[in-house]
């Protein structure tokens, strides 16, 4: 399993799985990883496992296209995923390791005046809030990215969202970076470890089963991603979420031509290059739910079909990889944070198309809520009662294309 990633991040050998932990926190991705580094670091916690039934940072962590940003529609929203962009940029110094944060700014395009409007509405929430967005003209958009085509036939561009902020980060990194740190903490992590049944004692989580044996724990965390509802059904309860496969690719490396990173919603598609010269494409979810993560020809006709009405040369450019993950939908296309119906069973879920950016912010938060069990005031609004209370908090125009 070390083969999957780079000596530097020097995890020690596998211990053997003990029969009780303090704190079991279920899957290995960003957020678990997260969530055990801030409770050893910052907590004094450090009698936790992470059980992860495939290999660190190979789910959606390992998928997804690395957009950082906080330009949401919601106070809540935009509070939430400022303090996480916050915390992305000192990551590398924290870590000691290099997770490559690379700010260049992003910017979504507007092809109609509803758009326009709404663009509007976030740029002043965002700098309410202290974001760095602003709406600007076509010229300025010529400015930014020369060579986008702005008059795509049957949706020319009118103005486009600029955030400052917008960044990526190699994802790999983040969550080796949190294993390595954790690891030194004395946090276990347990791959090939799949928690296969939860045990609920009069409404209280006493213990989990996994594939290795029986673990007994003083309280666990869900931070499984697509699979929440499937671990939240073990524990017996249903969360409000359905999920969806989502898919992206990769072109063969070209030369340096787009700094910042390009999203439209009318076009359902974002583009963005790395440091290595390769170009990403993603767009929306799959449109039926499904739990595969196979690519399929149809998105790539019609994903390619728009980037290419966005930079008419990359015709030219061979696609070398495509992928997808599952993503868990959400009806506001907010996270799902904090407390659930069981006693002492954490939920870190519903993280849908957009939880890579959240991955430092939600460690901390639920690390606190873990360590404290006081709900920290930044994930108050995401609790899985807002659904049953109509306090949703909706991030769906915010959300779509650019992740
Ligand atoms: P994961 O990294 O998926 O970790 C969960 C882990 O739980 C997995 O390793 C899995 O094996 C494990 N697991 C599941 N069930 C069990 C079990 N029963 N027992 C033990 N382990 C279990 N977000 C952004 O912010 N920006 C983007 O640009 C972006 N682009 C995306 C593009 C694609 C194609 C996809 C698929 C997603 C994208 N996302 C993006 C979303 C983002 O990837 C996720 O929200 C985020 O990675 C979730 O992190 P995680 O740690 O919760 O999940």
């Amino acid at each position: 399993l070390s083969s999957h990633y780079p000596d530097e991040v020097d995890l020690p050998p596998p211990a053997e799985l003990k029969s009780a932990y303090d704190v079991v926190i279920i899957g290995a991705g960003g957020h678990g990883l997260a969530i055990a580094y801030y409770l050893a670091r910052y907590h004094g916690i450090t009698r936790v496992a992470v059980l992860e039934k495939a290999y660190l940072g190979g789910g959606n962590t390992a998928r997804n296209t690395a957009v950082i940003r906080s330009n949401y529609l919601t106070p809540e929203g935009v509070r939430f995923y400022g303090e996480s962009v916050r915390l992305f940029k000192n990551l590398s110094n924290e870590f000691d390791f290099n997770i490559m944060y690379s700010e260049r700014g992003q910017l979504t395009l507007a092809h109609t005046d509803a758009t326009v409007r709404a663009f509007r509405q976030r740029a002043e929430v965002n700098k309410h809030f202290g974001g760095r967005t602003e709406m600007i003209d076509c010229q300025q958009i010529r400015e930014l990215v020369p060579t986008l085509n702005l008059d795509p036939g049957h949706l020319p561009v009118l103005a486009g969202l600029w955030h400052a902020d917008g960044a990526t980060a190699r994802h790999d990194a983040v969550a080796w970076g949190y294993a390595r740190q954790a690891a030194k903490r004395g946090v276990e992590i347990h791959q090939l470890t799949e928690v296969q049944e939860l045990i609920v004692e009069g409404g209280r989580l006493t213990a989990v089963k996994t594939n290795r044996g029986t673990v007994r724990c003083g309280c666990a965390v869900q931070a499984v991603a697509g699979h929440s509802s499937v671990l939240a059904g073990k524990a017996g309860f249903r969360l409000p979420v359905v999920s969806y496969p989502l898919q992206a690719m990769v072109t063969q490396p070209v030369k340096p031509f787009l700094d910042p990173l390009v999203s439209s919603s009318g076009l359902h598609c974002y583009v963005q290059q790395t440091s290595r010269g390769e170009v990403v494409f993603g767009g929306g979810s799959d449109p039926y739910p499904l739990y595969s993560s196979r690519s399929t020809l149809e998105l790539k006709e019609s994903l390619i079909a728009h980037a290419i009405e966005m930079f008419p040369f990359l015709a030219k450019a061979k696609l070398m990889r495509q992928w997808a993950g599952i993503t868990d939908m959400t009806p506001d296309y907010s996270p799902i944070m904090g407390e659930s119906p069981i006693e002492n069973y954490y939920l870190d879920a519903g993280w849908g198309t957009w939880g890579f950016k959240a991955t430092p912010i939600c460690g901390k938060t639920m690390a606190e809520l873990v360590a404290t069990g006081r709900v920290p005031e930044l994930i108050a609004p995401f609790h899985l009662e807002r659904f049953a209370n109509f306090q949703q908090v909706n991030e769906m125009g915010a959300t779509a294309a650019s992740h």
